[in-house]
C-alpha cells in the first residue's frame, strides 16, 4: 500500500438498539450505534411490529375506531 494516503481502517463494535453487538471494520475508528440489524429488522424476523410515536394509533382509533368496527 502508498504509504500516507490511505485511512485508519480498525476493527470497530456497532450496537444495535436491540442490544446485538457486531464486530466489524470502519474507517470512522471509533463504536457506533445502530437502529436496526440483520437479528431485529422485522425482514429476517418476519414479525410486525409497530412504532407508536407519541400515542399516534390510540389517538386514529379514538378518532376514527367507531367507525371502523361497525
Ligand atoms: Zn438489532
Amino acid at each position: 500500500m502508498k504509504a500516507d494516503v490511505h485511512p485508519n481502517y480498525e476493527t470497530i463494535e456497532a450496537t444495535c438498539s436491540c442490544g446485538a453487538v457486531i464486530t466489524t471494520r470502519s474507517t470512522l475508528c471509533a463504536p457506533i450505534h445502530l437502529d436496526v440489524c440483520s437479528s431485529c429488522h422485522p425482514f429476517y424476523t418476519g414479525k410486525q411490529k409497530v412504532l407508536d410515536t407519541g400515542g399516534r394509533i390510540e389517538r386514529f382509533k379514538a378518532r376514527f375506531g367507531a367507525v371502523s368496527s361497525k
